[in-house]
């Protein structure tokens, strides 16, 4: 059992009060709070090793080197993965798009993915070649075999979600990979919402490419991975050369290219983000990916039989029996109203934090029929079911009041 008041007390921001009362998070699908460890990780390196790192041979450049290679060890085993297989970027769209670029995709080219994706699951590869989108099946699932049949000789790549930031849906990655396989094709896997939610073995997936936020996992914006089979990764033509990627430049200006996985780490990085990464990942680790997930899927059964029974909103969740992550997203039954408007309802008058809008998924919602966007509530383990129920109440008094064209108040 986790202690939860324990657990809280680890995330400083939990204490911030607004409207008088402490704030309460629901939008952990956006980013995730940090933990005092890793805000002290970060610290430790600012204000006593910070150095530049594989240049100078210094003591605390030495330091702030081993720091970084040591955070690459902890996050690759975090995910099954080898050490030269797992390149630190600034989140998961930087990891998306250093594929789409190092892959040399032509404009006459497609990648297949499906009509679930972020936009930063389909923007990176649209700016080089055409995307295919893959409808949904009656329950919610990305439809497999449709993928398959967009498939055809101009197609150089397979991605697949494998958790939506809308529905929440969580998709088996092995079955995409096999079909991604069978037809010669690297299979990419979006899993920006698994990181702090699922156990991820990227060897048992068998998946060529999977990128994660590590800012939604606990640690700081600015952190993020790309794994990718290391043929795969040799393959790739780095999108952008500089400092850190090659061994040797000659007098003539030909270059030898370091070895992986620096060579797809152009500059200077993002440091003090890639230690506080690791932090987060040991932090995780510390409290139990099982535990972890019983306790968010406590809290989701709690968020959606909540909302389930309350009038005027249409939760777009997969259908009872899919796996799902900790989120809702609904849309508003009354056209007039704006997810905008609610969720800022919601912020000023409650200080309940969710996102409302498209969340960057704009084909999902035009799929869904869903004109004016949904508001989402995403949980994390620090969340509690008093929180729920204020919510729900809330949630209840604005949808009510701002229907009667009333003042919403506590
Ligand atoms: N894919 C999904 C499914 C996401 O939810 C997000 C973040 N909202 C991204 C990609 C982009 O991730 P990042 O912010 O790490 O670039």
């Amino acid at each position: 059992m986790m202690n939860i008041s324990a657990i809280r007390a680890d995330f400083p921001q939990l204490a911030r009060e607004v409207v008088g009362r402490p704030i309460v998070y629901f939008d952990n699908a956006a980013t995730s709070l940090k933990p005092t460890p890793v805000l002290g990780a970060m610290e430790g390196y600012y204000r006593t090793y910070c150095a530049n790192i594989h240049r100078g041979k210094h003591l605390l450049s030495e330091e702030a080197s081993a720091a970084y290679e040591a955070s690459r060890e902890t996050v690759a085993k975090f995910i099954n993965a080898k050490s030269v297989e797992t390149i630190f970027v600034r989140g998961a769209t930087e990891g998306i798009g250093l594929v789409a670029a190092g892959l040399s995709l032509k404009a006459n080219e497609n990648v297949v993915g499906t009509v679930l994706e972020h936009h930063s699951n389909i923007l990176p590869w649209r700016g080089y070649c055409a995307y295919r989108g893959a409808p949904l099946t009656p329950d919610g699932l990305p439809d497999l075999e449709a993928a398959e049949a967009l498939i055809d000789e101009h197609t150089r790549a397979i991605t697949i979600t494998m958790c939506s930031n809308v529905t929440g849906v969580i998709v088996e990655v092995e079955p995409w990979a096999r079909m991604a396989h069978q037809n010669g094709l690297p299979l990419l896997v979006d899993a920006a919402q698994c990181g702090a939610h699922l156990k991820l073995d990227v060897e048992k997936m068998d998946c060529d490419f999977l990128v994660l936020s590590g800012h939604k996992m606990f640690g700081p914006t600015g952190s993020g991975i790309l794994y990718g089979k290391r043929e795969r990764l040799e393959s790739l033509r780095p999108p952008t050369l500089g400092g850190g990627t090659v061994n040797r430049v000659y007098a003539d200006y030909s270059f030898d290219l370091r070895d992986l996985p620096w060579r797809l780490e152009a500059g200077t990085p993002d440091i003090a983000a890639v230690i506080g990464l690791a932090a987060a990942v040991e932090y995780i680790e510390e409290l139990g990916l099982d535990q972890i997930e019983a306790r968010t899927q406590e809290l989701s059964d709690s968020l959606a039989a909540h909302l389930g029974n309350l009038p005027g909103i249409q939760p777009c969740s997969p259908a009872p029996g899919i796996k799902r992550t900790s989120l809702v997203s609904f849309a508003l039954e009354n056209e007039k109203l704006s997810s905008d408007y609610i969720t800022r309802l919601l912020s000023d008058t409650y200080g309940i934090m969710v996102r409302g809008g498209h969340h960057c998924a704009h084909p999902l919602h035009e799929y869904l029929k869903i004109k004016s966007g949904t508001v989402r509530a995403s949980l994390q383990f620090y969340n509690t079911e008093e929180e729920i129920d204020y919510f729900s109440h809330a949630l209840s008094n604005v949808l009510n009041l701002v229907a009667v064209g009333g003042r919403v108040g506590i």
